[in-house]
């Protein structure tokens, strides 16, 4: 407490030597700790701080969904200010991101990133007292580490989220805050404040970029490259307080000096924790290894990341009383963040030349001496194009090198899709991603078929190599083939005027993308059951078809319209005779009618799967969905819609046995029901439905009875029934519908050991067999259930259908192989049907 009431006189003091600067509670009005603040009102502070200070510069950098600002504050001393953009200049150039030759002696650049996770509130509190002690210049401890540091602040990078927080702790908490646990104002209602607007949890999406906030943040990251970054969060009440050095599993990339640097920062927290009797815990739970964490991005990108964690969170209010019986107050959170943050400022002012050393050295070693088993990574063009399209977008968007194969040759490498080496001829246009580049080992972790673990033990998925969530045919390549810049630009093709239809192909998610704008515009689409041929051209199963007769005047421009606006080709034919296959008129050419969709929101539904389904209809697909509240659908009429989505979630209140029964009316007349994970799991079993879990009863005993565990190993025997996140072949019947614009393999990401049997009377689209996992870790126990079991099936009822997905299609919104897969069943799959009554 006594760092904290020393701070606190000093910034009355300096407030009369510099009557401009106001301290936080000054200009806002309360005490530090005696309340939240809403974000506007941190917005205002913010803008105080840079219009009355000399040493700082505000950073506008976007905007949330919600339309709230994204800002940073640059503080350091007057000097290095006068000369930032060379020190910027001067580190890129360090890096080799950037041509030319460094200035030397920059100083450290320090990254603090607050309020990720939305209700984990303090942080955004503690980054204004930060900003304060770092913009009034008076403590000159502080000056002193600014003339070796350039530190940015980025007070909340979940506006959104924070505000959802905020309110709803204003709006529950009476005169005084109530320090009793079960009070309401510690019980956040659904979906709670951690995420963004579409539900998304922003630290687990650095390394993909789906939501606006990261982009945003990726192209100032970008900008800087910082030699450390910090991402502050809360954990449970009960856990007083982690830090550096991390947890293992370590990423096999990650080096001795930034191993190095973790225990530096660690022991001068821990001296700041002693003086004050503070108590933390440190290399437990929050481990270095999956790529989209605010400590973990940084890491793979050159610098020292770390997370730190306070005890609170959006259980925690302004106090609580916690299980040892005292109680935690947001000021004892708000003092503890802000000590770690004035002390990693200290650390690295302190160890500045070695800092920017070693960051050097980092970047000539992802160059020079790339230890990778792998010399490149390629990815074929052809008949790839949208997905070769999309990957160079998200690369550009990581800031990774990449190019396209100048000429032909053969080589030697890994094929992802097949999981064996193999000699392949490389072909002008086909992706390449050298290993030896600046952002060597971000590549490098993006793309190795199988992430090293130094320890099964992990905190999150253990797969993701970028060839598998894209679907793609790839290689890791022996050595480097020669590339350029450039991409081969297609030849365009020139339209007949007044064709009598516009052809386009069905095997990408940009694909559906042309769709659902052309349904939306009200164009009549038909897609193809089986392949064809026209005009010398063939196409294939889930083509699509769009012919002139019937349609009003306006159909060419509505068709091209489309096309240009989602960036899709058209052919255009001047016959419908087709020379194999069948003609445009046979009931094997489906007429699509645009279904009206709606999804179930609300409790007790996973928020993190209806917002990943709400982002993908809204942002992905661009096609209009209703959400339906779940004490709502109980009245839903149910015959206004064609497809209803059941997000993962628990189901046994929204669909009690009579709404049960009223849902499979609403099938038998037509419907579609689209079951994703543990709405799945709930319809299994059930009167019916066909679909049944795989027992594992046997499995169970087994386990129990073999050996007798020891209580120290509990965590260990337990992984060996789970599955964190692997990767697994799912074979595809590409036949159907369900399937159509897929190769025969699908790679599932698999995020459970839930598993259920082959339909018996129904389409068994996408099945696992033997062996099938490719890439992760699953508990050895988990996987024989596994075997033989239904990833994605169809099963009519009456002249509707259920539709099952066991994992998620479109995981945390980056898993893209998954998303066509949607887009069939709400666009194709049970269309026939719908047509033929
Ligand atoms: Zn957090």
């Amino acid at each position: 407490m006594k760092f904290f009431v020393s701070f606190l006189l000093l910034t009355l003091f300096i407030y009369s030597a510099e009557a401009q600067l106001y301290s936080p509670s000054e200009f806002l009005g309360y005490e530090s700790g005696e309340d939240f603040t809403p974000y506007h009102r941190v917005t205002d502070y913010v803008h105080h701080v840079a219009e009355t200070a000399e040493n700082v510069i505000l950073v506008e950098y976007g905007h949330t969904y919600e339309g709230r600002v994204l800002q940073y504050l640059i503080l350091s001393s007057a000097d290095n200010l006068a000369n930032l953009e060379n020190i910027r200049t001067a580190n890129l150039q360090l890096t080799g991101l950037l041509e030319g030759t460094p200035t030397e002696g920059i100083p450290a650049l320090v990254w603090l990133s607050y309020n990720v996770h939305g209700n984990e509130s303090v942080s955004t509190e503690a980054a204004l007292e930060v900003i304060h002690t770092l913009a009034s210049g008076t403590d000159p401890d502080v000056s002193a580490w600014l003339e070796n540091t350039v530190v940015i602040i980025d007070p909340c990078l979940n506006p959104d989220g924070r505000d959802r927080y905020v309110h709803f702790y204003h709006r529950t908490r009476g005169r005084h805050p109530n320090v009793v646990e079960e009070a309401r104002e510690h019980a956040e209602p659904w979906p709670g404040g951690r995420t963004n607007h579409y539900y998304f949890d922003l630290n687990r999406d650095w390394a993909w970029g789906t939501q606006m906030e990261t982009r945003q943040r990726l192209q100032h990251y970008n900008r800087w490259m910082p030699h450390v970054h910090v991402d502050f969060h809360e954990q449970s009440v009960n856990s007083p307080y982690y830090f550096a050095p991390a947890a293992v599993p370590y990423h096999k990339y990650i080096t001795p000096w930034q191993r190095e640097l973790q225990d530096l920062m660690g022991a001068n927290h821990a001296r700041y924790f002693d003086q004050e009797g503070w108590l933390f815990f440190t290399r437990q739970v929050f481990d270095l290894f999956y790529p989209g964490y605010g400590d973990t991005w940084p890491t793979f990108n050159g610098a020292i990341g770390m997370t730190y964690e306070q005890a609170g969170s959006g259980r925690a209010g302004l106090g609580i009383i916690t299980a040892e019986g005292d109680t935690l107050t947001l000021a004892d959170r708000i003092e503890h963040h802000y000590t770690t943050s004035l002390s990693t400022i200290e650390v690295a002012a302190n160890e500045r030349d070695r800092i920017v050393d070693q960051f050097t050295q980092y970047f000539r070693n992802s160059v020079a001496d790339a230890t990778g088993a792998h010399a490149a990574y390629l990815i074929r063009r052809a008949g790839q194009e949208d997905q070769v399209h999309t990957i160079s977008n998200h690369l550009d968007l990581l800031g990774i090198t990449y190019g396209f194969a100048a000429t032909t040759g053969r080589e030697n490498g890994f094929a992802y899709h097949t999981g064996a080496r193999e000699e392949l001829q490389v072909e002008p246009g086909d992706l390449v991603v050298p290993a030896a580049q600046p952002k060597g080992v971000l590549a490098r972790v993006l793309f190795e078929p199988e992430p090293e673990l130094e320890d099964s033990l992990t905190y999150d998925i253990t797969a993701w190599a970028l060839p598998y969530v894209y679907g793609v045919e790839a290689y890791a390549l022996d050595r480097e083939v020669t590339w350029e810049t450039i991409a081969p630009v297609p030849a365009a093709s020139a339209h007949p005027s007044e064709p009598v239809a516009y052809i386009a192909e069905w095997k990408s998610f940009e694909d559906a993308r042309l769709l659902a704008d052309l349904l939306q515009r009200g164009v009549k689409v038909r897609y193809a059951e089986v392949p064809f041929e026209v005009n010398q051209q063939s196409y294939d199963e889930g083509t699509l078809i769009m012919t002139r007769g019937g349609a009003g005047a306006a159909f060419d421009s509505l068709v091209i319209q489309s096309a240009r606006r989602t960036k899709q080709q058209v052919d255009a034919v001047t016959t419908t005779r087709v020379t194999e296959g069948v003609d445009f008129g046979s009931g094997d050419v489906v007429f699509i009618r645009a279904p009206r969709v709606a999804i179930v929101a609300g409790t007790p539904i996973s928020p993190y799967s209806l917002g990943q389904l709400w982002h993908f209809f809204d942002e992905q697909l661009e096609y209009s969905a209703t959400l339906v509240d779940s004490d709502d659908f109980g009245d839903l009429p149910l015959f206004r819609y064609d497809v209803i989505i059941l997000p993962s979630g628990s189901y046994s209140d929204i669909l009690d046995e009579r709404r049960l029964e009223e849902v499979r009316d609403w099938i038998r007349e037509g419907g579609r029901l689209i079951a994703l994970e543990r709405a799945a799991a709930f319809l299994a079993d059930k009167d019916g439905f066909g679909l049944k879990r795989k027992s594992d009863d046997e499995n169970d005993a087994d386990s129990l009875n073999t050996e007798i565990q020891s209580y120290a190993d509990r965590d260990r025997h337990e992984i060996t029934q789970d599955i964190p996140g692997a990767i697994f072949r799912t074979e595809l019947d590409t036949t159907h519908p369900l399937a159509f614009g897929y190769p025969r393999d699908y790679f599932t990401l698999k995020v459970n050991p839930r598993a259920f049997s082959w339909l018996e009377d129904g389409w068994n689209v996408g099945v696992l067999k033997e062996n099938s996992l490719v890439s992760g870790f699953a508990g050895t126990q988990a996987l024989e259930p596994l075997e033989q079991s239904l990833i994605l099936g169809m099963e009519s009822i009456g002249r509707g259908e259920v539709i099952y997905f066991a994992d998620n299609p479109i995981f945390r919104g980056f898993y893209y192989h998954g998303r066509l897969l949607l887009a069939n069943a709400v666009f194709l799959a049970g269309q026939r049907s719908v047509a033929t009554f």
